[in-house]
């Protein structure tokens, strides 16, 4: 990817007739340009809900994007912040840029967040938010991602992994600890920001014995629900450093943390439980993955003072933002 990477940024750098200043350093900050009139770059996003194709600017999917992911009540830096990262993200994936796609021949990418991140087309914000919601809203995105227009998030002079959750509850996770990858710059941050977050507290969850043996089934694992609330039955064999669920034994059976809260559909592996009667009850903190950006705590940070290049900074130690058409 590298290779035809360079190549376009070369291409498209001299097609744009762009001067070549280098990546701009994130230590300290500085508040590069958005870089204007560089071509259309067009990605093609397969929209599930009405099963077709939709080609588009980049700019104008980054826009929707930060719309779908982000609240956009968030502080403009922390919009900023989300922009890069989500067009980082599309880079990564769009054809020309010699990216991985996730629909190869079809599409660069879904509108669906369990897949790609979340996209939604103008009538469906203009449901959500309501008329003066979309008054409102509509104009922060836009200027959230104009004035990073062309930045994209990088790591030796390529477009990083710019993974992120929405709320991390107070540290963020290795990557090794939940793909078993190891990424120079994603790895644990302690994040004070986030402690705003709706679920930066634990929350509760109740399940009956009967739902937890029928998502286990979904794993695989046939635990009779009479079996389930036995001590022992479900128990951690491997915890993070962060206190996420890395690894659980499911009636001997070995099962990834990140598999075990998506068949019981938890908010996070940050969970501990407590067996009461025919129920487990689930004590689950934080929302996410918990790798990279923590948005709630880019809002945080942003209202603490920080900028979106020190934002970026703090959640991914390391990178640099660069301009697209820019080694
Ligand atoms: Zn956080």
């Amino acid at each position: 990817m590298k290779k035809a990477f360079l190549f376009l940024l070369f291409l498209f750098g001299l097609l744009a007739g762009l001067s070549s200043s280098g990546t701009v350093s994130v230590e300290p900050p500085k508040s590069p340009s958005p870089v204007t009139g560089y071509p259309f770059l067009r990605i093609d996003v397969y929209y599930e809900p009405e099963d077709k194709v939709i080609s588009m600017d980049l700019e104008d999917y980054v826009k929707h994007v930060v719309a779908s992911e982000m609240p956009a009540s968030f502080h403009p830096e922390a919009l900023k912040a989300q922009a890069v990262i989500a067009r980082t993200y599309a880079l990564r994936k769009m054809q020309i840029f010699g990216g991985t796609p996730s629909m190869p021949g079809k599409a660069d990418v879904t509108s669906n967040p369990a897949k790609d991140q979340a996209w939604n087309p103008e009538h469906v914000l203009k449901e959500r938010w309501g008329v003066i919601g979309w008054w409102l809203n509509w104009p922060k995105i836009e200027k959230a991602v104009s004035q990073t227009q062309g930045l994209i998030l990088t790591y030796k002079g390529l477009p990083a992994e710019s993974v992120y959750h929405s709320t991390c509850g107070g540290k963020t996770e290795a990557a090794r600890d939940v793909w078993g990858k190891d990424v120079d710059y994603l790895q644990s941050v302690t994040c004070s920001y986030c402690v705003s977050s709706p679920h930066y507290k634990p929350t509760e969850v109740v399940l009956s014995a009967r739902e937890v043996s029928n998502s286990m089934g979904k794993l695989g694992i046939s635990v009779p629900a009479s079996r389930v609330p036995y001590t022992g039955v479900i128990a951690v064999t491997s915890l993070s450093p962060t206190g996420r669920v890395k690894q659980i034994s499911v009636d001997g059976k070995t099962v990834r943390g990140l598999e075990f809260r998506s068949a019981l559909n938890l908010k996070s592996t940050k969970f501990t439980w407590s067996v009461q009667g025919d129920n487990i009850v689930f004590q689950v903190a934080g929302y996410g993955h918990g790798v990279g950006l923590c948005q709630y705590g880019a809002d945080g940070a942003a209202r603490a003072g920080l900028n979106f290049l020190e934002i970026l900074a703090y959640y991914y130690p390391g990178t640099q933002v660069a301009h697209i058409f820019e080694e």
